[in-house]
């Protein structure tokens, strides 16, 4: 009798605890999401799509703020964001799950996997990228792709997602031991969404060689290439499997690529990043309907890129998002297009009324996109120069910019109304949303750090 009651008292205390607690956790993290870009983004719900409500994220019940520095600079990188979004803890820029004196520090998933929980990350850059490498892996520097990816073999990850690996060849091209490592792990490697959907078992998902954007990105919204799957899809994925699968789970999804898009400064594809990114917030939003008491939603950025600002002046035309809908392609699939016609030679026979063509269809050029005579003669004066191969770089952190690309992606931005501070991170503050169990603990002005213990309070009180 006694032994029932206490086994009774067990059962009681168990399913209250479970009552209490998130079964399900989303973490969204937009990568480089500072408060410019959302607030650009939600100019543009408000202005343009004539939406009576702004992104979903910034529907939530409660916000935040969150500081972002790393223990070696006031500007972090990925590396040390994602390692402090991950596991609590500050360390150097460049640095993965290790603290500033190269010490292990763990991610919140390897107590969420302790306690039973299914993992999902998902990103729309590499998996080995820095942001998604924090929650499964521990290197002295985010490069080392080889390492990262011998991690994600071992690592307890049910789904994971993204373009490619950088470790699957060495440095001369060899094929490197990594896929055998998946295959003793038992993690089918598939570029199919719905195999990755169906599978038992681990699963890693990548997208296809010929489609990927510089080998480390699924390709931009903006670009609207298909064939490889996208944010939203990915994340509907996961969440059939792991809610198929697995009693309670946690699932990181990054939106990698917005920003790649603001180190190039190409507001269009920021903005449209975002909307893509919000529409995987929304698959999960979706979910949480389903079961407000059991989920936690938090979404938030690893650091803000670029400084993103509306700036065009005091009066509406100065600041016109309508137009960024008349840009058709990202600044970094333009640019390689643009090294891809000066190999091929065919713009050394292009005389610029011909080239001045592709710019009226790809940007609105003399329909919303106007240059002045100086404007005009300036770029006709650097498309010659890149037409005759002399490209003069520019080199941004994930591609190198011909000074052609990069002077009409200022132009038109600057048509927009939208300014950049740099190609580089800033020490700017980021947002956080939140909504569900344990949402209101983020309604402050967070660091970094604090962020994953909250996530784990909620989740496993
Ligand atoms: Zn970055």
């Amino acid at each position: 009798m006694k032994l029932r009651l206490n086994l009774l008292a067990a059962l009681l205390v168990a399913a209250l605890s479970l009552g209490a607690a998130p079964r399900y956790v989303f973490y969204f993290i937009g990568d480089g999401m500072g408060m410019g870009h959302v607030t650009t983004t939600q100019t543009y719900f408000r202005d343009v799509l004539k939406a009576d409500k702004p992104p979903l994220m910034m529907q939530f019940p409660v916000a935040g703020i969150v500081t972002t520095y790393s223990a070696s600079s006031p500007v972090t990188d990925s590396a040390a964001a994602g390692t402090a979004l991950s596991t609590g803890y500050k360390t150097n820029n460049g640095m993965i799950g290790m603290n500033a004196d190269t010490v292990k520090v763990y991610s919140i998933t390897r107590d969420l996997i302790n306690k039973k929980y299914g993992i999902g990350i998902i990103t729309n850059v590499a998996p080995d990228d820095a942001t998604p490498a924090a929650f499964y892996a521990h290197v002295p520097s985010r490069k080392m792709f080889y390492d990262i990816d011998c991690q994600a073999a071992e690592a307890k990850i049910d789904f994971l997602a993204g373009a490619s690996l950088r470790g699957l060849q060495d440095k001369e091209g060899n094929d490197t031991d990594v896929m055998k490592r998946l295959a003793k792990n038992h993690v089918t490697v598939t570029r199919d969404l719905n195999e990755a959907r169906k599978c038992k078992g681990r699963v890693l998902l990548l997208g296809n060689d010929s489609i990927n954007l510089n080998n480390n990105d699924l390709g931009m919204a903006i670009d609207s290439i298909k064939g490889n799957p996208t944010l939203p899809q990915m994340t509907a994925a996961c969440l059939d499997k792991l809610s198929r699968d697995r009693d309670r789970f946690f699932i990181m999804v990054e939106g990698g690529n917005i920003d790649h898009s603001a180190h190039a400064n190409d507001g269009a594809a920021v903005i449209k990043g975002i909307i893509e990114f919000n529409q995987a917030i929304e698959v999960a939003y979706n979910f949480y309907l389903a079961h407000p008491n059991e989920t936690l939603i938090v979404v938030t950025a690893d650091h803000d890129t670029g400084g993103m600002a509306l700036s065009g002046g005091y009066s509406a035309a100065k600041n016109d998002l309508s137009k960024i809908d008349y840009q058709r392609i990202s600044k970094d699939r333009f640019t390689n297009e643009m090294r891809a016609q000066i190999d091929d030679k065919t713009m050394a026979f292009l005389r610029w009324e011909y080239y001045r063509k592709t710019l009226e269809r790809d940007f609105g050029l003399d329909k919303v996109f106007t240059l002045s005579m100086d404007e005009e003669t300036s770029l006709i004066n650097r498309y010659k120069q890149v037409a005759g191969r002399d490209i003069g770089t520019i080199k941004g952190l994930y591609n190198v910019f011909d000074h052609f690309t990069n002077d009409l992606y200022r132009l038109f931005n600057l048509s927009c109304g939208i300014k950049w501070i740099s190609g580089s991170h800033t020490g700017n503050p980021v947002p956080v949303y939140a909504i569900g169990v344990g949402a209101e603990q983020f309604s402050s002005l967070n660091n970094n750090t604090d962020i994953p213990g909250k996530i784990l309070k909620a989740g496993t009180n």
